[in-house]
């Protein structure tokens, strides 16, 4: 028998742990269960750095925040996975100065138990006050305005303290010692509800009460929470949920939920126990949960996540969402404030206009938003956290470095955008911008990206983009003052993984998505990148394909799967009607020029489009209404019982070539078989994981990072990582930074690093 494998986590927090004897208790909890490593104080936080068995790692992480000493008060939890150090005892260290001087800016903090208690004890002076905050919690990154952080540089600023608040602020021993957006009934924000054209229908707990009262009755309300508006529905309400569909224009892609308590959301989902940890978080993201099938079905209609296994539901943070969900005592869908593919509206005017024919009623207060600030969205992967959105509770903390870099600006690339910031041995990244496809989220982009630079008084000496000539970022770097460095676009996912993991080159990176330009001109997606020291070599992709229509096949499967189809059989395709029957005569016609004549069917190596031409070729989805909508429903169409693979052959060369044809033909056969779509599915999954197993015997490289969107699929994910470690390998994958574009910005600073480090000797 194998002894079970040494795990090692890294941990930072914050909050008011230093002085409050958190120290000694991870010290206690650590060698009672035998782990090993070490905690010290830092400019960061407290740094517990702790490596032992697997079960008891996690067990030791859960009891720091449930036991945690009375005074100590955690308001940010960052952990990552890493590779093994080999410690052999357990000690505090000394405090020391790593030289990370850069300011630290706190994301925005969920409620704490005490400011919640308060909104609800009628005896209190904050008795249903939805503003309500201390020094442990409440809004921070979505109202400062610039350094530092007083009041004075917030968009608190027009709120003049009461004697009362005041006195809290100024004494020492009070929780609101020195709580910048301390406020309260007499002197703070104020909530209004207005109708559709703006007017003022009622103030205060008359306007919660009103709106709630509006949700009850099927209505849309636009809710001026803390980065950004909300709408929001009873979810429980078909008609209700149908109209937001209509209205926002988001035909099947989930809602978000918001859930009254953690009780009752336990009665429609399972909830692990570091799902339960998470979702109690002061980052409160949105978590994915499984839909719990034996359960009570609380009332959550399926038009919520259509034909979805998970739902994505998050808890009250603000005391705002504590008063209503309280009010309500059902779960609603909380999604953002936009319409389909915008950013969210921070301002009520512009909301006014900007949600006009969704929202019937608007909730809103009087404190500024200073920037838009989405939900985050999280998930459990392989026993750990992996953030899907950054946003609210993570936005904007650093990645922290060993070394301190030049100060660059990265400004990643075309959707679920994101920029970065490298100051010092920080790099930090801004919240979650979204897709860049319309004037309002250009506009956002342009603003973050001044932002940042503005926000910690540096100026950047280059600015990092794509590769992608046509990309709006790109434009915007070539437009910059400084010099602007292009990063292949998977070479920057392998380095943010490899950044976020603490690993130095060589790696193997596996980096599989939708699409990225690459070195020479074609489109990538499935490829295998060694990272070495300066740079990379593209060792091994997926077989190409071309893509009849280009960028229109993101929505359209059945073209992918024409694609792939062409790829193996050439103009005998025609013939095979069989498999035409997704298109009209005229259809098949027109894509047969296409990918006969080469015009507007670029190749492509890319893995998401594979996903594409599998979900196509079975028969489970032609057209998708976003991109990744096939490959999500593979995913749920998953049954771990099912074992085996397709065969698959490995072409050798520079780069090496996985042909799928193998794969592919036998899949054909079980189709025409008409073999179970949940078999073909988890066959198809189980033969991507051999891929990357057979890739990382080719190169003989020990260490792996598995990036891009395709690694969002939780079961590939965790599929992968078990193979690789039966065969021996060492695998590592996304914890704190998404595995999707908006981790891009950060490996983007590191090329651009390295690259102007060669440059000046
Ligand atoms: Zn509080
Ligand atoms: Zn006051």
């Amino acid at each position: 028998m194998n002894a079970p494998r040494t795990e090692r986590a890294k941990v930072i927090v914050r909050g008011a742990v230093q002085g409050v004897g958190f120290r000694p208790f991870v010290y206690r909890r650590a060698t009672e269960l035998h782990l090993r490593g070490w905690v010290l104080n830092s400019a960061q936080g407290v740094v517990i750095d702790v490596e032992g068995a697997g079960d008891t790692l996690r067990e030791f992480l859960l009891q720091l925040e449930k036991e945690k000493p009375p005074r100590a008060v955690i308001q940010s939890f960052e952990c990552s996975f890493l590779e093994a150090s080999g410690y052999e005892r357990f000690e505090i260290r000394e405090s020391h100065d790593d030289g990370g001087k850069s300011v630290l800016i706190l994301p925005d903090i969920a409620a704490c138990p005490d400011c919640v208690a308060e909104i609800f004890d009628p005896g209190n002076r904050r008795h249903r006050y939805p503003f309500t905050n201390c020094t442990n919690c409440g809004p921070r990154f979505s109202i400062i305005e610039s350094l530092p952080y007083d009041r004075a540089n917030t968009s608190m600023r027009k709120f003049a303290m009461c004697p009362e608040c005041d006195r809290e602020y100024h004494d020492p021993l009070d929780r609101r010692f020195h709580a910048q957006p301390n406020a309260c009934p007499h002197c703070g924000p104020q909530l209004e509800l207005w109708d559709a054209n703006g007017a003022v229908l009622s103030h205060r707990d008359e306007a919660l009460l009103k709106a709630a009262q509006s949700i009850r009755e099927g209505r849309i309300l636009a809710l001026k929470g803390v980065g950004g508006f909300q709408l929001i529905v009873d979810a429980g309400s078909e008609p209700a949920v149908m109209r937001l569909r209509a209205r926002k224009r988001r035909e099947e892609k989930p809602f978000a939920l918001m859930a009254p308590s953690l009780a009752l959301l336990r009665e429609d989902c399972e909830v692990s126990g570091p799902e339960e940890r998470l979702l109690l978080s002061p980052e409160s993201p949105i978590v994915l949960l499984r839909r719990n099938v034996k359960g009570k079905r609380l009332r959550i209609s399926l038009l919520v996540a259509p034909g979805n296994p998970y739902l994505g539901v998050m808890l009250p943070y603000s005391p705002l969402h504590h008063l209503l969900l309280a009010e309500l005592g059902f779960p609603v869908v909380a999604t953002s404030g936009n319409l389909s593919d915008e950013p969210i509206c921070i301002d009520q005017d512009e909301a006014l206009e900007r949600l006009r024919g969704i929202a019937d009623f608007f909730l809103v207060h009087d404190r500024p938003v200073v920037r838009h600030m989405d939900d985050s969205i999280a998930r459990v992967v392989c026993g750990c956290e992996q953030v899907l959105r950054r946003a609210r509770g993570y936005a904007p903390l650093p990645v922290h470095l060993k070394t301190p870099l030049p100060t660059i600006l990265a400004v990643g690339a075309h959707v679920k955008t994101s920029v970065a910031l490298s100051a010092g041995a920080d790099i930090f990244i801004s919240q979650h911008i979204g897709d860049l496809e319309t004037g309002a989220a250009h506009a956002a982009f342009r603003q973050t990206a001044a932002d940042l630079p503005r926000l910690y008084d540096a100026a950047p000496k280059a600015v990092a983009c794509d590769m992608h000539p046509d990309y709006l970022t790109t434009r915007f770097a070539a437009g910059h003052p400084a010099p602007s460095h292009p990063v292949q676009h998977h070479f920057a996912h392998v380095l943010a993984c490899m950044a976020e993991n603490e690993l130095e080159p060589p790696v193997l990176g596996v980096a599989w998505d939708g699409a990225g330009f690459g070195t020479d001109g074609t489109v990538w997606g499935g490829e295998f990148l060694l990272a070495n020291g300066g740079g990379f070599d593209r060792v091994g992709h997926l077989r190409q394909f071309r893509l009849p229509g280009g960028d229109a096949a993101v929505k359209e499967p059945r073209r992918s799967a024409l694609g792939v189809l062409f790829e193996i059989f050439g103009d005998e395709l025609w013939d095979r009607d069989e498999w035409l029957g997704a298109f009209s005569k005229q259809e098949a016609l027109l894509f047969k020029q296409m990918l006969e004549k080469k015009i507007n069917a670029p190749l492509t190596s890319s893995a998401g489009r594979l996903f594409d031409a599998v979900a196509a070729l079975i028969g489970l989805r032609q057209r998708a209404s976003f991109e990744g909508q096939a490959a999500m429903e593979l995913e749920f169409a998953i049954d771990p019982d099912v074992a085996g693979a397709y065969p698959f052959a490995i072409r050798d060369g520079v780069p090496r070539v996985i042909d799928w044809q193998p794969m592919i033909l036998e899949m054909m056969h079980d189709v025409l078989r008409c073999a179970d779509i949940r078999f073909i599915s988890t066959r198809f999954h189980n033969t991507l994981a051999e891929m990357i197993v057979a890739m990382a015997r080719e190169t003989g490289e020990h260490r792996i990072v598995l990036t891009g969107g395709c690694f969002q699929n939780r079961y590939l994910t965790e599929r992968a990582v078990e193979r690789l470690i039966e065969s021996g390998f060492r695998p590592h994958w996304h914890q704190r930074i998404p595995p999707n574009d908006g981790g891009i910005a950060l490996g983007q600073i590191i090329a651009a690093a390295s690259a102007i480090r060669g440059k000046i000797p």
